[in-house]
């Protein structure tokens, strides 16, 4: 068997700041193989986009610290040569950010941004000489086919009038449209391996469904695997074939999409479930408090001061290790053990893991950092 393109083992990071040192990683394990996409989804501010630029090598040094862990592109331990990291990373690697603003030059006009990446993604510098070469000759061949590819891709993202966008700035795009040519960018190289960060989050949902089909296509038909990071159980289940759910740092749950739909087991998956609005006019369940603070993170399971079902002497002694709850199915609990099939583990899940209406819990606690015994 082939290695997965993928594996992530035990990856820790940290950040020094003011406020003194965050441990926002706290163990990530995750594995996307040949052609597969992956969801990795939790809440705002659980350690996803950390996780994504750290594979991606685009993670800030300082402050950022890798403290511990492999990543393994293909094999090739990819953190113990930056060089080798960097080369990955520009030849066969593609990266949707959140914020397009931030990644797209406002004194550049699309068409060549677009033609700069085509033309020297795989290089690290660019001299001024040809930069200005590329400006007086946007009429070669070799730009005009770069246009055309372009103007493709933005059609099929379901840009209007994609001739004209090509001429114009950033400042001039609305945020949707911005976040479109992002993820033509990104795309336009045609990447083995792609880290998609919320890439749908500002889009109304026609045109999120329409970028789902064509990232789906991509995986399909030219083996694209793919990390996809959101927040959306909904837009998980449409285009992952396994999902990871995150909790303060490290991995809670994972499992293939629909053995995770049908049978949550860990106590924050489930409460992810209970938070999606309902259309019945009831109040909705769902996790009181929040995210711990990661300068003090709670001891033992971070979900602790948190979860419903929170084992006093037991939850805050040690972080769980992930244990093995079915095919492919694996969750970081106490209230289960390795080698359960998931329906012995989904009997324990229905009878102790309950989450009341938001309001009522909402009065009882107080939210993040290690609040028992208040
Ligand atoms: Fe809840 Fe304990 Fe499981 Fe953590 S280990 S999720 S606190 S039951």
């Amino acid at each position: 068997m082939s290695d997965p393109v993928l594996e992530v083992q035990d990856l820790h990071v940290h950040f020094d700041t003011y406020e003194g040192r965050h441990e926002v990683l706290n163990g990530v394990d995750l594995t996307v193989e040949e052609g597969e996409t992956v969801a990795l989804v939790g809440e705002t501010g659980c350690g996803k986009s950390v996780t994504g630029k750290t594979i991606m090598g685009t993670l800030p040094r300082p402050p950022g610290e890798i403290v511990a862990g492999e990543i393994r592109y293909r094999g090739t331990d990819v953190l113990a040569d930056e060089a080798v990291h960097d080369r990955i990373k520009r030849e066969q690697m593609s990266m949707i950010f959140q914020d397009p603003m931030t990644y797209l030059s406002p004194v550049f006009t699309i068409e060549s941004m677009m033609r700069d990446v085509v033309k020297y993604h795989d290089r690290r510098d660019v001299s001024w000489w040809e930069m200005f070469s590329d400006i007086i000759g946007r009429d070669s061949a070799e730009n005009e086919e770069i246009r055309d590819r372009s103007i493709d891709l933005l059609r099929r993202l379901q840009i209007p009038d994609p001739e004209g966008i090509l001429d114009r700035y950033p400042v001039e795009l609305s945020g949707g449209m911005r976040q479109r040519v992002l993820i033509a960018m990104a795309l336009i190289n045609e990447p083995e391996f792609l880290i998609a960060d919320e890439p749908t989050t500002a889009l109304d949902v026609t045109v999120q469904d329409q970028i789902l089909n064509l990232l789906k296509e991509r995986t399909e038909n030219r083996n694209l695997s793919m990390l996809y990071i959101t927040h959306n159980l909904g837009v998980a289940r449409q285009i992952a074939d396994k999902i990871y759910v995150m909790y303060a740092g490290s991995i809670a749950e994972s499992g293939p999409t629909e053995t995770l739909f049908d049978a949550p087991l860990h106590p924050y998956t489930r409460g992810l479930l209970a938070s999606i609005p309902k259309l019945t006019g009831f109040e909705s369940e769902g996790i009181s408090g929040s995210i711990p603070n990661y300068t003090d993170p709670p001891s033992g399971c971070r979900f602790h001061p948190r979860c419903p079902a929170y084992m006093e002497g037991v939850c805050e002694q040690s972080h769980p290790e992930r244990f093995d709850v079915g095919t492919d199915h694996e969750t970081a609990c106490y209230l289960y053990e390795d080698g359960m099939t998931t329906s012995e583990a989904l009997d324990i899940a229905e009878s102790e893991v309950r989450y009341e209406p938001s309001r009522l819990v909402e009065a009882q606690h107080d939210g993040g950092g290690d609040g028992r015994g208040e």
